[in-house]
């Protein structure tokens, strides 16, 4: 783990931002999406490291700013990696990626990782970001989720990580690609029967939609309908176990040898989806026994 740092940044050569790194979000498809956070930071920055010049390029003209360009991504070599490291120490370095948020499925882990490791102040300019925008419009429970990046390509691992996400009681949130996307609706509707499905496609641009619905329901409107451009696909959590008296009784059993009544109640309430007070209740009933 990087060592803990206490860090103290000094003003950047140009003076007007504090030297370090910033993780700048960018838009995921309509322009306007860019925050006013951003444009000061990349206004203001010593220099850009960035994905792809071209792509950062052209949101930097749209955007009328003009700085030095650093392709950076984590396959970058050691030299490349270390004179960034080095530079922050008396400039202001912006990270952006080619769209959304740094490091969620894209460059900049390795080096957030050596400037927190360096003693650089680390600033983050949050801003758009697919996954959570595709979680706000899919109608899937949103109190807990789980991100899960792109599935594997290969029909067994694809099969492998689906299996291991089963038990997680959350929306799990995957990105995909159009040529991908009817595969993967098959294989959750094999691994994850009856979950509820969301597929949100060009989120904040002109074609944007969100079709919900189960994976088979789903795939097949998707193999009529091949999808274009950018998806994000959730999966909505498990539903509560069905159990039968009997079966709740051996919970409650199970919860009372280590908790209080009503904290036995909640536990089996929330894995059964039954009722709180009438298992309170019987959790009396079953103590007098
Ligand atoms: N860092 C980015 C973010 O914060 O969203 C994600 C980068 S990842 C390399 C690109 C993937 O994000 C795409 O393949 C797609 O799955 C998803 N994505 C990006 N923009 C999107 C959009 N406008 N609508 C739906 N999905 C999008």
């Amino acid at each position: 783990m990087p060592r803990v740092s206490s860090t103290s940044p000094e003003p950047a050569k140009g003076e007007s931002l504090l030297t370090g790194l910033y993780i700048v979000a960018t838009p995921i498809g309509n322009l306007s999406d860019i925050t006013l956070r951003a444009i000061d930071v990349l206004s203001q920055c010593d220099r850009i490291a960035c994905e792809d010049t071209r792509v950062t390029g052209k949101l930097l003209k749209h955007l009328g700013i003009s700085k030095p360009l650093q392709r950076y991504d984590d396959h970058a070599s050691d030299s490349v990696r270390d004179r960034l490291i080095e530079q922050m120490g008396h400039e202001a370095i912006a990270l952006v990626s080619d769209a959304g948020t740094p490091l969620v499925s894209d460059p900049g882990f390795d080096l957030v990782r050596r400037a927190r490791a360096a003693g650089i102040a680390v600033t983050a300019i949050p801003g758009a970001c697919a996954a959570i925008a595709g979680l706000t419009v899919s109608g899937l429970p949103s109190d807990r989720f789980l991100f899960a990046g792109f599935l594997p390509v290969k029909e067994k691992a694809r099969g492998e990580m689906l299996a291991e996400l089963a038990a997680v009681r959350a929306a799990l949130i995957f990105y995909e690609s159009g040529p991908r996307l009817v595969k993967s609706l098959k294989a959750i509707g094999e691994v994850l029967p009856g979950r509820d499905v969301a597929v949100a496609r060009e989120l904040t641009k002109l074609h944007e939609e969100c079709r919900t619905g189960s994976a088979q329901d789903l795939a097949e409107h998707y193999t009529a309908h091949p999808p274009k451009g950018e998806i994000v696909l959730l999966v909505g959590p498990p539903q509560a176990v069905q159990a039968s008296p009997q079966d709740a009784d051996d919970m409650l059993r199970d919860a009372l040898a280590s908790m209080k009544t009503s904290q036995a109640a909640a536990h089996v309430a929330k894995a059964t989806g039954l009722d709180r007070k009438a298992l309170y209740n019987r959790a009396m009933e079953l103590k007098s026994q």
